[in-house]
């Protein structure tokens, strides 16, 4: 679909109507009128051109309250598709997803540091174009492209101001991606993108204010608060990963010193994992990988781990616990209703999830803290992916949620 086709969904009533079918269809359209307070004929002549336009359709009748059996209306959530990519520091995830957050089809890119702006514009540009020719048939019903892009960025831009990890300052994503392709594209920083994901296909909507933490390559964290998502003044909100833990710790990509992902991250397990089995430790581990400590990855932790093996046990167990207080830090900060835990780190489910419910039990100041809720994503490491994907998705059904 054309860029400018995309604006034709944008009206207020529309995006209302289109919101109330998302979220509690099938409905009829006299319950519509009532629930959102707009005249029946309004409403019936919105629907009429959502249904011209494919978006909605008519579903099996509802039941009568005396009188005809009302047509129900529910989103028709394959019409539709968008390319989601989640821009990691290792890897780039590409996926095209229906209005649903059903995956069609994903690629997976590396990346590495030492990257150029150009060659980064090069892999997301080559990443989208591999997408829509492997699913030539739906490139005309794609609505857009939503990037959930790592590090800070600046959002009305739709610019990559400072990615760390990959050493990248001041990459128009925006402006490049629209250059190549007609699809109207939206960037944001991947942890926040990651709590409008789980607001949105997770098992996070209706709840009052939520964090989201995306824990990977690097350490993230969104915030919702009343259904939007917060920046805050210059974009920088949720910049967890860089909250200084041990003043003389190991120096992080950012410059500072014990910064939480120097030691809670995906390349802070592996590298710990890796001293140890070269001391001749974690004899699991060192099976499982070979022998070889640079074949360990935090899947083979994991795998250690969950077979007897202490060492790396404890590993996960003491990452579970820096979270726990970065956490706790958080909690003590914003007070969220729940907190959901993305990423790969977040694979190890339980082996994680414990620690750092036990540190925040701990540490919490007060017994409502530390009954926080915190789960694992049930979008695990698609959370941040889907999150991209619900980024244009608001712009269709919801746009004040993105726009805080
Ligand atoms: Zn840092």
């Amino acid at each position: 679909m054309q860029r400018g086709s995309f604006q034709w969904m944008k009206t207020l009533n529309k995006s209302i109507i289109l919101n109330k079918i998302r979220t509690s269809g099938p409905i009829s359209r006299a319950q519509i009128a009532k629930d959102i307070q707009l005249t029946p004929p309004t409403v019936s002549s919105i629907v009429k051109e959502l249904i011209q336009q494919g978006i909605v359709r008519e579903s099996a009748q509802g039941t009568s309250q005396g009188g005809r059996k009302p047509t129900m209306l529910i989103i028709n959530s394959t019409e539709f598709y968008v390319i989601g990519i989640d821009a990691g520091p290792r890897t780039v995830k590409f996926v095209l997803a229906d209005l649903s957050g059903g995956i069609k089809d994903e690629q997976i890119t590396p990346v590495n540091r030492g990257i150029t702006t150009q060659q980064f514009i090069h892999t997301l540009n080559e990443g989208v174009q591999r997408l829509i020719s492997a699913q030539k048939p739906l490139a005309d019903k794609i609505v857009g492209i939503g990037v959930a892009m790592h590090g800070v960025v600046k959002v009305e831009e739709g610019i990559s101001e400072f990615a760390p990890n990959l050493d990248l300052h001041d990459v128009a994503i925006k402006r490049e991606l629209e250059k190549v392709f007609d699809y109207e594209v939206k960037v944001e920083n991947d942890a926040r993108a990651m709590a409008l994901g789980e607001a949105w296909f997770g098992s996070s909507s209706g709840v009052k204010s939520m964090l989201a933490l995306n824990i990977g390559s690097g350490i993230g964290a969104g915030l919702m608060i009343d259904g939007k998502l917060f920046h805050g003044e210059y974009d920088l909100a949720g910049e967890i990963g860089h909250m200084t833990l041990d003043l003389h710790g190991e120096r992080c990509t950012c410059g500072n010193k014990g910064c939480l992902q120097t030691v809670a991250s995906g390349p802070a397990l592996e590298k710990r994992a890796r001293r140890l089995v070269k001391e001749g430790k974690a004899a699991g581990l060192a099976s499982l990988a070979g022998g070889k400590p640079e074949q360990i990855t935090g899947e083979l932790i994991y795998q250690a781990a969950v077979q007897g093996d202490e060492d790396s046990k404890s590993i996960l167990e003491e990452t579970g616990t820096y979270i726990g207080i970065g956490l706790t830090n958080l909690i003590h900060i914003i007070n969220p209703s729940k907190i959901v835990i993305g990423g790969g780190v977040s694979n190890a489910g339980d082996m994680i999830l414990l620690p750092i419910k036990h540190t925040i039990e701990e540490r919490a100041l007060t017994a409502e803290a530390k009954q926080t809720e915190i789960a694992i994503s049930p979008l695990k490491e698609n959370a941040t992916a889907l999150g991209a994907v619900a980024l244009m998705l608001t712009e269709l059904f919801d746009p004040m949620a993105a726009n805080v």
